[in-house]
């Protein structure tokens, strides 16, 4: 089955007593046993519930891995997957990351003796010369967040694997992309997150998040830790969630579609100095971006000439709102400096590029027309 069919099924037909096309919202706690050491499969609404099974199974299928989870944040689902790893263990993550996966390792993760050393993780060579004898993940954004650097997961797989004795996984937050677009686990990775609040929900309407894994006993453990720390999503929002899944495919090819044409257009503009999107010809990932994904998606980064335009832009666009936050159908512009990474020093901000003439668009599927006209007179000096 193509993945757009997949996409539609989402919770398709999973009450067979009832036939409902849609996945019922099943608003319970807990769940009554036939008798003494029979189970209908459920018991307690954190450990298991049939309308969040509908949207892990979703999600395990569209990712073809072994198992889905669903958190109530992309934050939860990151912690979750941090909780594999123990006291001394290292981990190599992109530098620029999101902004709340470097808060919780840096600020919350070094107080269990976890240590990171964050790097480009566009350059393989890097994450190579990184490697040290406690390394146990390779945590991977690709496109990064704000700067839409390229990853090759491939090549980043063979690194892992090649290492050394223990196992090191390889991760990877494929919100950007979502699986329309990008199968980190059919290219090697062993674990995939989400944050579901953004494309996969789609409508800026709910916060969730997902981990996919392929191996079962990793799954097993990843498991363990939603159940025995309860960070699960609720059912409500897993109906929203199931709901906008449905939509994914569609909605990402009017992104991309908008964001190409957003992007080109920047480029060509006279306040605008660069653009950062993986889908025009002289990204410096287009090629690997060719090879491992079927397409670009719809975030797009630019830099404006003088320090005084963030503020007037975001003062004056009216189609765009300016808002944290991605991958809806509405079309946010952020200034991620202040904004989304705020957390991390202004050193390293500044080495890496997230400097006070950048902005973040998240393009929505508005009439493209619409967002280029709203850009122009808010870019205007
Ligand atoms: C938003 C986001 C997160 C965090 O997800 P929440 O649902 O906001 O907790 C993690 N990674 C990326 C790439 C994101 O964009």
């Amino acid at each position: 089955m193509k993945i757009s069919t997949k996409i539609v099924r989402a919770g398709l037909v999973t009450d067979k007593s009832t036939g409902a096309i849609s996945t019922p919202i099943y608003q319970t706690a807990t769940f009554r046993h036939p008798e003494l050491g029979r189970s209908t499969g459920y018991d307690y609404s954190r450990s298991q519930n049939p309308t969040r099974k509908a949207v892990e199974e979703t999600l395990a299928a569209l990712e073809e891995g072994q198992a889905g989870f669903a958190f109530a944040s992309g934050m939860a689902a990151i912690t979750a997957v941090l909780m594999l790893y123990r006291p001394g263990d290292h981990l190599i993550i992109t530098e620029d990351c999101y902004g709340g996966t470097y808060r919780v390792l840096d600020k919350l993760f070094t107080q269990f003796g976890l240590s990171a050393t964050f790097v480009d993780t566009s350059d393989t060579q890097q994450v190579r010369q990184a490697l040290q004898p406690a390394t146990k993940a390779i945590i991977l954004e690709t496109p990064t967040n704000p700067l839409m650097k390229i990853a090759d997961i491939k090549a980043i797989t063979a690194i892992a694997r090649e290492a050394g004795a223990q196992p090191i996984h390889v991760i990877v937050d494929n919100t950007f992309l979502s699986p329309y677009l990008q199968r980190p686990l059919t290219l090697g990775a062993d674990i995939v997150i989400h944050s579901g609040s953004k494309y996969l929900s789609g409508h800026n309407d709910v916060v969730c998040g997902l981990v996919v894994a392929g191996d079962p006993l990793l799954c097993e453990k990843i498991g363990f830790i939603q159940n025995a720390t309860g960070s699960i999503l609720g059912p409500q929002d897993c109906w929203l969630l199931l709901r906008g899944i449905k939509t994914l495919a569609i909605r990402l090819r009017q992104h991309e579609k908008n964001a190409q044409a957003v992007a080109e257009w920047l480029t060509q503009h006279p306040s605008v100095t660069k653009v950062y999107y993986p889908g025009l010809k002289d990204h410096p990932g287009k090629a690997i971006q060719d090879a491992q994904a079927t397409g670009y998606g719809g975030m797009l980064s630019f830099v404006v000439d003088h320090p005084r335009l963030p503020a007037q832009v975001l003062r004056k666009v009216k189609v765009l709102q300016f808002a944290e936050s991605l991958g809806g159908v509405e079309s946010l512009i952020t200034f991620p400096a202040i904004q989304t990474h705020a957390d991390i020093p202004v050193t390293i901000r500044e080495r890496l590029g997230i400097s006070d003439c950048l902005l973040r668009l998240s393009v929505g599927i508005e009439d493209v027309e619409d967002i280029i006209a709203d850009l122009a007179q808010a870019l205007e000096q």
